[in-house]
């Protein structure tokens, strides 16, 4: 019993985990790979809008040194140099053409780089100064323009400048640009709290102030400024770098944004996803196991049952054999039984012819001959009643007088019911007609429902066996004062090896043959509980007789 309970709890438990398995292995890998595919189309998207963005600012960028350049283009092809190179002309075109404050201040400068006039914020410091020499107006003379990178220069701002010749190369119009407008052109481009925008140059310094406060690259991001075309997208650290050379390759547009910021709504969905799985991993669990400890229960009560019929039928095997012995032993001993009357007939029947004056003990003869054919007759009915009841008599119909079959049933039974004090009483119907049966099967179904009387009392109580009739049927009442039938196994104690004695003391079988047979011999069995206590069993029997 123990190694079944042991390969129970086996089942129970591989059950359980290949139900797990089944269910949550391909959940699990659907949404690694869901999670995988998501992930990189999550990254590919974030590049996406990194070079839109890029490509978007470096439009802004262009067009803003674009328009710079064409306002001084289109000045010094208007005005020529002796009358921009006049002080008060200069300013006038200042107020005219900085509405927007892009421009800090405007040169004038000759072709030998002496300064002529100037309108800006910085007249002291860089009066008088001459830019002959300096690369950027050298670059200005021979190119007809020139837009340098931010310099600190002799107002010790960081700066840079547009300049331009008029188409005669007498004179050079140069405009500081304001540096805080420029800047703000980069403001729109941070994405997320963590990421950046800024301008390099070649050297990689910084030409707009970087949005997070860098003011020195690192060694691997100084390879960013490698010249390359188009947009490059690199991972450095925990940053993605999406750059791109613009104003004819001098300067580097770089935007940076963080990886874990940029994919925070990846995260959210996939810790989403992680506890989603974890809550139908437990629910699959438990239901696993619920079903799993269901499907072992119901396989260990069909093992039960089959176990119990097992044993009945052996039961039953022993029952059928025992049977057979009798009925054959019955047999064996009919025949005798049948000489010793005949011979003991024949004694009395001589004897009652000797003269009783010669024969000295002649009375005690004949009572002794009596005594033999009483205890043979005797005999003979215990032989009949074996025969009987191992149901190997004919199983043809005769007529029956049912009061005998009672009778002859509770002779077997006197002995056992006396012993336990328990008194049966019959209250027979005066008229009871004979009926067409068969009498043996009669008398089983009265012996188990006796029997089962005599279990139910116990010790110390009455069985009342009542019979009536009407003009088509017998009705016999048999009612103990046992126990009587619990409600809740009042319908089961017709079934085949139901039974509530212990094992080998009950078989479960009484019942349902006395059920079987009440329906062969077209009659039936009902049971009630008396109010009282103890039970009642009715049978009705067809009357065929006639
Ligand atoms: P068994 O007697 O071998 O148990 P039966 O089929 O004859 O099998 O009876 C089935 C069950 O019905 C019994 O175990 C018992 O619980 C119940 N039963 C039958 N007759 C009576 C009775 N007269 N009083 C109480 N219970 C009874």
């Amino acid at each position: 019993m123990q190694h079944q309970e042991i390969a129970y709890s086996t089942m129970r438990k591989i059950l359980t985990i290949s139900s797990f398995i089944l269910i949550i292995i391909p959940i699990v890998i659907i949404s690694l790979v869901t999670t995988y595919n998501f992930k990189q189309y999550a990254l590919s998207k974030i590049e996406k809008n990194a070079s839109s963005l890029l490509d978007h600012r470096k439009d802004v960028i262009t067009l803003f040194l674009k328009k710079q350049e064409d306002l001084l283009v289109t000045l010094t092809g208007m005005y020529p140099l002796d009358y921009l190179g006049r002080q008060e002309h200069l300013e006038k075109l200042f107020v005219a053409v900085n509405k927007t404050n892009e421009i800090v201040d405007l040169h004038v400068i000759d072709s030998s780089g002496a300064q002529l006039a100037y309108v800006g914020p910085y007249a002291r410091s860089i009066k008088g100064k001459n830019y002959h020499g300096q690369p950027w107006f050298e670059d200005v003379l021979i190119n007809g323009k020139h837009i340098s990178d931010v310099f600190t220069g002799y107002r010790e701002v960081p700066h840079f400048v547009v300049a331009v010749t008029d188409p005669l190369k007498s004179y050079v119009l140069r405009a500081t640009i304001n540096s805080a407008i420029f800047n703000a052109l980069l403001l729109n481009a941070q994405i997320g709290p963590r990421g950046d925008a800024y301008i390099l140059n070649h050297q990689g310094e910084f030409q707009t102030p970087s949005l997070l406060g860098v003011n020195i690259l690192t060694t691997e991001e100084k390879n960013l400024i490698e010249y390359h075309e188009g947009v490059t997208t690199q991972t450095i650290g925990p940053s993605h770098y999406t750059s791109r050379w613009i104003k004819d390759g001098q300067w580097l547009l770089v935007i940076t944004s963080n990886v874990e910021d940029s994919l925070a709504f990846f995260y959210d969905i996939r810790n989403t996803n992680i506890i989603i799985i974890l809550v139908a991993s437990i629910i699959v669990l438990l239901v696993g196991f619920g079903v799993s400890c269901y499907l072992v229960r119901r396989l260990e009560k069909a093992d039960q049952v089959k176990y119990e019929i097992d044993l009945q039928m052996v039961q039953v095997e022993k029952m059928a054999t025992v049977g057979r012995l009798a009925a054959g032993i019955a047999h064996e001993i009919n025949n005798p039984l049948q000489l010793i009357t005949s011979q003991a007939g024949w004694i009395q029947e001589l004897l009652a012819e000797e003269n009783p004056e010669q024969v000295k003990h002649l009375e005690e003869y004949q009572k002794a001959v009596a005594k033999i054919k009483y205890h043979v007759n005797r005999a003979a009915t215990v032989t009949h009643r074996l025969l009987g009841f191992s149901r190997k008599m004919t199983a043809e119909k005769e007529c029956v007088n049912v009061h005998d079959l009672i009778e002859e049933a509770l002779s077997f039974i006197e002995n056992d019911a006396r012993l336990n004090n328990i008194q049966i009483k019959t209250e027979f119907a005066e008229d009871m007609p004979t009926t067409l049966t068969d009498g043996p099967q009669l008398q089983q179904v009265f012996f188990n429902l006796i029997n089962n009387a005599l279990d139910a009392i116990e010790e110390g109580g009455r069985i009342d066996i009542r019979t009536r009739t009407d003009k088509d049927t017998i009705y016999m009442e048999f009612t103990d004062s046992g126990t009587g039938i619990k409600p809740e196994i009042m319908k089961k104690i017709f079934d085949p090896f139901f039974t509530t004695k212990d094992p080998g003391k009950g078989t479960g079988l009484g019942m349902s043959i006395c059920y079987d047979i009440m329906r062969k011999l077209g009659g039936k069995i009902e049971v009630r509980n008396e109010e009282k206590g103890g039970a009642t069993f009715t049978l009705t029997l067809p009357i065929q007789c006639h």
